[in-house]
């Protein structure tokens, strides 16, 4: 259990003694920074509360829990801007069903930040007094942002960032990488263990990032010499050649969940149900891997930048792609205020990224705007 989430041992150590001591809360918050994999921890501890086998992870059961059709175990998602009341509404009327296999029923709320103020409402009474085999686990990146009557009600289960030394030694163990590209990845990751996974992840990974950086550092206002070709297509290339293997991989993974949900629901309208949430949740999932791939791809594009910045301003004992130390050095040849210019249009790219613009069309201006910055310098 719990080998995608490296790290938190305390927390690891203070479910398992309550799981061993049958002495849970009735619900926790996971709090902590961004991409500690705090969502798929909460996953996988409701797995194990809810099946007979204690999440042994390989069984049938384990397997319909994770897929999200074990009937103990639900997740309320986001759908859109806000976690509305009708999304919470069914959660309360299903509260008193007993359960079915294990004797405890768990609802995961990720993003509990974006509980709508109504909704909480309607919630907190049933997460102050649950029925005895209810828990709740609710998720946040941004507990400031948790409304202070859901926070009281709940204990507070705190995520902490890892080192860069943690993480590289996660990427050295789960990912087979080995010393210098395992630290490289953990610089480039500040302390995401989410992100360092996704960098070294599929066999593609590493091989992903050689290609946007080849390009990269081809692309006018980055690189000294005029490029032959179009560096800044070949890099939009990458992420949409990644887009679609993603797109690929969740309709495949869509396929195969409405075949099981097909063997498992007779009734004909029970069925479209079901199937019509499993699409509905795979088209979010979609969507949310398309952003976090521009993201991504963004951010290796400003981690190129700064460490030309850093190069610039002879600092380079602190280079994020230490893998890439010469390259840099060689490539570093304007001011430091030159790069930092770049980096505040990256910054400003990333920000419009994460408003859901077009992905394409941010990238692309993007590299004008490096153009623009360099015919001005
Ligand atoms: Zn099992």
């Amino acid at each position: 259990m719990f080998d995608d989430v490296p790290g938190q041992e305390k927390v690891k150590e203070m479910f398992a003694r309550a799981l061993r001591e049958g002495a849970l809360s009735h619900a926790y918050l996971l709090s902590g920074p961004e991409g500690l994999a705090k969502t798929a921890f909460a996953r996988e501890l409701a797995v194990a509360l809810v099946s007979a086998c204690g999440g042994c992870g390989i069984c049938p059961e384990c397997e319909r829990a994770r897929r999200g059709i074990h009937p103990d175990l639900h997740v309320v998602e986001r759908e859109g801007d806000l976690i509305r009341v009708e999304q919470v509404e069914p959660v309360i009327a299903d509260l008193s069903l007993k359960p079915f296999a294990a004797g405890r029923r768990v609802w995961v709320i990720p993003e509990v930040e974006y509980l709508h103020p109504a909704a909480a409402n309607k919630l907190l009474k049933s997460i102050e007094e649950p029925p005895v085999y209810v828990i709740f686990l609710l998720v946040t990146d941004r507990l400031e942002r948790v409304l202070p009557t859901v926070v009281s009600r709940c204990q507070l289960v705190e995520f902490r960032s890892l080192s860069d030394a943690q993480v590289a030694a996660y990427l050295r163990e789960s990912h087979g990488l080995d010393g210098i590209e395992a630290e490289a990845l953990a610089r480039l990751s500040t302390g995401s263990v989410e992100r360092a996974a996704r960098l070294a992840g599929d066999a593609r990974g590493a091989d992903r990032r050689a290609e946007y950086l080849r390009h990269a550092a081809r692309a006018p206002g980055l690189s000294r010499v005029a490029s032959e070709g179009d560096p800044p297509a070949a890099f939009i290339g990458v992420l949409e050649r990644q887009v679609q293997e993603t797109v690929t991989r969740v309709q495949a993974d869509l396929d195969k969940q409405l075949a099981m949900l097909a063997q498992q629901f007779q009734d004909k309208r029970d069925l479209k149900w079901q199937q019509d949430r499993a699409s509905a949740r795979a088209k979010r999932e979609e969507a949310r891997l398309r952003r976090i791939a521009a993201q991504d791809a963004v951010d290796l594009l400003a981690a190129w930048v700064r460490d030309l910045w850093v190069v610039a301003c002879g600092a380079s004992d602190v280079l994020w792609n230490c893998d890439h130390a010469d390259e840099l050095a060689g490539a570093a040849v304007a001011t430091p205020e030159y790069y930092a210019r770049l980096m505040g249009v990256v910054a400003r790219t990333r920000k419009d990224l994460y408003l859901n613009v077009d992905q394409k069309l941010a990238l692309q201006a993007l590299f004008a705007r490096f153009e623009e910055v360099a015919e001005s310098a």
